[in-house]
């Protein structure tokens, strides 16, 4: 047979049918391009030996030539091992297996040299090393002892079933044997030149058996660079197909509301950020293509005014505009403060949501589809299949990561041909990982707040300082400002949160009296009428206090509200910790964010308390995320599975990421469709990364 990369992993040598079936389900390999790509995590150096006396309580991998002078079983049933004393001539430690004692026990010889190596642990005080990998210390020198071993990711039923490292170790070399360790070359020789990489085979070879430290980073850094750079070919082609595929509606001119609104009515200076962004969006929506733009801003960013006259450039065109808001509550506030900017220009602007009354929804209806209103805001209400637009030019998602993807191609479905999109989102998403996960969307970044803002003071308060910040709190209300008390809901059907927040809610009813504390709660088994009149409440200034579990996280504006204390907040994720405390700070007033805990914290609960306190940068906060929760969580599970990343890593290679990028967007714009002839290797590697796509599996 002839081999080649595809040749499935059974025809390799030294591998049968049982470890061929291991491979497949522990590891997922099923052929020799699958083996090559399985990349160590880490390197060790064989030639260095350990004394027993030099051993150190820290766990590390080391490697001790020794023998073997008493093996005996000890302990019952359960708790019954194999137990060996190894000596070396500086001290003693013991040998530990757990399982399969009869033929580890028929192989051991005692009184003879041993290389063993595994980890060490400190028990009972003696060293002792458990499943230690063994070998005569004869066979051991026979073999070519590198500095730089590699150790495979590996699971324990691969070690158990006799799969260990130096297994796959051998398998590897006998691929590189077999293949004679030529790799077709998958990157162009104008990339290989002008950043001076690695070729494939050489890179291959020196990822797996490194011959010196250079080489291996070396290595890495080309196969990094690789991988990044297909996920990058990848996406912006798609972006590419989707702009030629699909028409947008050319808005060819900048119009009378659009510079009517900008002289006239714009009630505050822009901030640079918002001045970039509205170009970026102008540049877009004037050019041919359909618009896919995703508008990041933190918090208080100004997101609202550049939605607006990012409508306004619809209307200047002809076309309609509309804005979906995930609640009811956040749609009521973006239509009182959009009908308020547009007051002095004469179009029609809407609320529609579910509990807009059925005769106002059909005038709604019917000016919708007759071309008499131009904005429409609203909720999910937009999605149904009764709101036809007479020609809908541009559709704005606020708050994103409350709608799936699959309701953003309802929007697009409203029409003809789709119209242009801007999803806002106050998730910060660092720049690299929003590459990487909305390669298909273009990106524009808020990054600067407007003047004048107070940062908030954020502190960590323990349980026992309750009556402290009691007591801050009834000065803060004297001085007419109103708080948020928030709880931790985590899920939606966990009877303690609701423990928590109506204990909580009763012991604030008991510091706080009626009549001259009112307090609102707002919780999410109530009737949608009943959360909306308390936020009522609160937002018109008849309550002090808002008791709520994170349904006020996202959007709601209340400028007068100066203090949020998060309860439990070492049970909140950080980004969700930065939506809760954007809540406040939206006044002229100082503000505060109080994080209420227990004593007893995690390290990771730790790290996200402090870095709250540290900063406001929700950009920083979102680094923190990231590193703390790994990307695929950052992202949900929706998204997740699309950083199924081989060997480079989100945040420790952003920088090559972006280099990637960098290039793939260069090449592609000199060349689209991968034709010249120094680019044909990257289009026949990309057509196999779609083919096989088990290969490196990027995109879910
Ligand atoms: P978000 O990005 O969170 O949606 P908003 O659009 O609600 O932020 O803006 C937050 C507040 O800042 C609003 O009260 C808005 O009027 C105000 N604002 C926005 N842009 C500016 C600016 N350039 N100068 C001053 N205030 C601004
Ligand atoms: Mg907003």
């Amino acid at each position: 047979m002839n081999t080649t990369l595809q040749t499935p992993i059974d025809y390799l040598k030294g591998v049968g049918p049982n470890r061929a079936d291991l491979l497949r389900k522990e590891l997922g390999i099923h052929t020799y391009q699958d083996l090559i790509n399985l990349f160590p995590n880490r390197y060790i150096d064989r030639t260095h030996y350990y004394k027993i006396s030099q051993l150190q309580r820290n766990n590390a991998d080391v490697q001790i030539i020794g023998t073997i002078v008493k093996l005996e079983e000890v302990g019952e049933g359960r708790s019954k091992r194999l137990v060996a004393t190894f000596k070396d001539d500086s001290s003693a430690m013991e040998l530990v297996w757990f399982r399969g004692h009869k033929w580890i026990r028929e192989g051991l010889k005692l009184n003879k040299p041993y290389v063993i190596f595994g980890r060490t642990n400190w028990f009972n005080g003696k060293f002792n090393m458990p499943h230690p990998e063994m070998e005569f210390i004869e066979n051991h020198q026979k073999n070519l002892q590198s500095a730089m071993q590699p150790v495979y990711p590996s699971t324990e039923k691969l070690t158990n079933k006799g799969v260990t490292n130096r297994v796959i170790i051998k398998i590897m070399q006998q691929l590189f044997l077999e293949t004679k360790g030529r790799f077709t070359e998958t990157l162009s020789h104008n990339l290989l030149d002008e950043l001076k990489l690695l070729g494939k085979s050489e890179a291959l070879f020196n990822v797996h058996f490194p011959k010196n430290q250079e080489l291996l980073a070396r290595a890495q850094y080309r196969l990094k660079f690789e991988e990044f750079f297909y996920i990058q070919l990848q996406f912006i082609i798609k972006n590419l197909i989707h702009k030629s595929k699909i028409k947008g509606f050319p808005f060819t001119q900048v119009g009378t509301l659009f510079n009517t609104f900008y002289k006239e009515h714009l009630p505050f200076e822009l901030t640079n950020a918002q001045k970039r962004v509205i170009k970026e969006i102008r540049a877009d929506l004037g050019s041919n293509a359909q618009m896919n733009r995703l508008l990041q801003g933190d918090v208080g960013s100004g997101k609202t005014i550049v939605a607006l006259m990012s409508m306004l450039m619809a209307l200047d065109n002809g076309f309609q505009a509309c804005l979906m808001a995930p609640t009811e509550i956040l749609s009521v506030q973006h239509f009182n403060g959009l009908y308020e900017l547009c007051k002095q220009l004469n179009i029609n602007i809407s609320l529609l949501t579910g509990s807009t009354k059925t005769s106002e929804r059909n005038k709604i209806h019917e000016s919708l589809e007759n071309g008499e209103l131009n904005i429409l805001i609203g909720t999910h209400a937009l999605l149904e299949s009764k709101v036809k637009f007479k020609n809908l030019g541009l559709a704005i998602i606020d708050e994103q990561h409350r709608f799936g993807v699959a309701q953003r191609s309802k929007l697009w479905h409203k029409n003809s041909s789709p119209p242009h999109v801007l999803v806002m989102t106050a998730t910060p998403i660092p720049r690299t990982l929003a590459m990487s996960i909305y390669g298909d969307l273009d990106i524009s970044v808020i990054d600067e707040l407007p003047p004048g803002r107070k940062a908030i003071k954020t502190v960590h308060r323990y349980d026992k300082n309750r009556l402290n910040v009691f007591k801050f709190l009834r000065d803060e209300i004297s001085k007419g400002r109103q708080i948020y008390i928030v709880y931790p809901l985590i899920q939606e059907s966990a009877a303690m949160d609701y423990k928590d927040l109506m204990d909580g809610y009763e012991s604030i009813v008991r510091d706080f009296p009626l009549p001259d504390y009112q307090i609102s709660i707002v919780h999410g088994k109530m009737k949608p009428a009943d959360k909306d009149y308390e936020m009522q409440r609160f937002i018109k200034g008849e309550t002090q206090i808002m008791v709520a579990t994170t349904v006020i996280e996202v959007g709601v504006n209340v400028p007068n509200a100066s203090v949020m204390i998060i309860e439990s907040a070492e049970r909140f994720g950080l980004s969700q910790l930065h939506q809760l405390r954007g809540r406040v700070g939206r006044g002229a007033e100082q503000s505060y964010c109080i994080l209420m805990t227990s004593h007893k914290l995690s390290d990771d609960s730790k790290t996200r308390l402090q870095t709250m306190v540290r900063t406001n940068d929700g950009f920083e906060i979102a680094e923190v995320d990231l590193k703390l929760r790994g990307p695929g969580d950052l992202m949900g599970t929706q998204q997740s599975g699309v950083l199924n990343l081989k060997i480079a890593d989100i945040i420790k290679d952003k920088d090559i990421l972006q280099l990637a990028r960098f290039y793939a967007k260069k090449i592609l714009n000199n060349d689209p469709a991968l034709i010249q002839n120094e680019n044909k290797v990257l289009l026949e590697t990309y057509k196999q990364l779609s083919k096989y796509k088990n290969i490196w599996n990027y995109i879910s």
